[in-house]
């Protein structure tokens, strides 16, 4: 039996997550459950018999207090957006294993939070479709030279014209059901670039060895090339219930048919070029990746202002991109060594990003 703690358990991971362990009587146990506010997560406590803590009112210490007091052999981390850092970096000090849904953690702890999980010998899995599909294969072929990551392309890949989107149409994602923010940052394609930035830092691949491939089908997780210039790539039905348990089973687990087959006599996959211009996002992260420093910081947080004001109706649907361009605008240039650096880099450019909304 594995030991647990789901972080964002009212979440869809977190869902997805719970409904994987209960449906399919799986071999964890689950020793406490956070979320921010949802009722849901007391009854969730219940069921589980664990203890259970809001964030809403707490503060940061209160996290570690529960992560401590409920310790656990791995930790998935599946809260939405930047509050998701300080609870990966709780884990990390108190020497737990990580499995990593939040992907903003990465994008805003880069390299320090690597060096902080290396030295408190924990191992940070990622449970992203991509990167743990890319996990896998770097894990299966060591020679990889080069990733390829799949993109749906959101709901808008098809229509030039984004002027007039409504909340609705974001929201409306073709092939998977998630949080609103990560619904959001599909549709501008923001996300694949904080993938992009994401698995540059998981795989330390410089970003010119990182392609974007746009599979309308999210069937094909993602591809690794290799030295002999062959591909491999891993085949799922769009589900999160695969990289979830095995992030969180860390090969401790012998997974039986935790996907459902897929359909190999009627299955059309296709693969697409993006537009820079259609995705300045997507283009955006790429330089960010490649600058380092306070750029990737910066990225996340002027892209989480402007996804919160468009999904509160304060701004646009086209606004998004051109505030996080406006403020990647500023330099970023900074030497991050410590939390302290990144919380610096996240507050100034959170400033921005509101300054330019208001
Ligand atoms: P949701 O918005 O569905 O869920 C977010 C969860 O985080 C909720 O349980 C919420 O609690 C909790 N939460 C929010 N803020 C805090 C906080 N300050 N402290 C503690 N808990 C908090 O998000 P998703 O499940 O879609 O995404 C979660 C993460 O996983 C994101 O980083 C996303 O990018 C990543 N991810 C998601 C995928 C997906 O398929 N959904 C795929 C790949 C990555 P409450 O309900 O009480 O508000
Ligand atoms: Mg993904």
């Amino acid at each position: 039996m594995r030991s647990i703690l789901i972080l964002g358990a009212t979440g869809s991971i977190g869902s997805t997550c719970i409904k994987a362990i209960t449906e399919k009587k799986l071999d964890f146990k689950i020793n406490g459950l956070v979320s921010f506010a949802d009722p849901k997560t007391a009854m969730l406590a219940k069921d589980f018999s664990c203890p259970y803590l809001l964030m809403n009112g707490k503060k940061d210490e209160d996290l570690y207090a529960f992560l401590d007091s409920n310790r656990a052999d791995i930790v998935l981390n599946a809260i939405a957006g930047s509050a998701g850092l300080k609870a990966s970096l709780s884990v990390i000090n108190l020497k737990m294993d990580l499995a990593l849904a939040n992907k903003e953690s990465i994008v805003l702890g880069g390299s320090f939070l690597f060096s902080e999980a290396d030295r408190n010998g924990v191992k940070i899995i990622p449970v992203d479709s991509e990167h743990s599909c890319l996990y896998n294969l770097i894990k299966a072929f060591p020679d990889t030279k080069e990733l390829i990551i799949t993109a749906s392309g959101g709901p808008f890949y098809d229509r030039k014209d984004t002027s007039g989107v409504t909340i609705k149409e974001a929201l409306n994602h073709p092939t998977w059901k998630m949080g609103k923010k990560i619904t959001i940052d599909s549709a501008t394609l923001a996300n694949k670039g904080l993938e992009v930035i994401e698995a540059g830092f998981l795989f330390g691949f410089p970003a010119s060895a990182i392609k974007v491939t746009v599979h309308r089908q999210s069937i094909v997780h993602s591809i690794v090339k290799v030295r002999n210039g062959a591909f491999y790539a891993q085949l799922t039905p769009p589900d999160m219930t695969l990289p979830i348990i095995s992030a969180l089973s860390d090969g401790n687990l012998d997974l039986v048919d935790i996907v459902k087959p897929l359909d190999f006599t009627n299955l059309d996959l296709t693969f697409r070029s993006w537009d820079k211009n259609q995705f300045p996002l997507l283009a955006a992260a790429y330089s960010c990746l490649e600058k380092k420093q306070g750029w990737p910081i910066a990225f996340n947080m002027s892209n989480e202002v402007a996804v919160n004001a468009f999904l509160s109706e304060r701004i646009s649907y086209n606004r998004i991109s051109e505030i996080v361009l406006n403020v990647l605008e500023k330099n970023w240039e900074a030497d991050i060594c410590c939390l302290k650096d990144i919380q610096d880099v996240m507050k100034a450019s959170e400033e921005y990003a509101r300054k330019e909304i208001s």
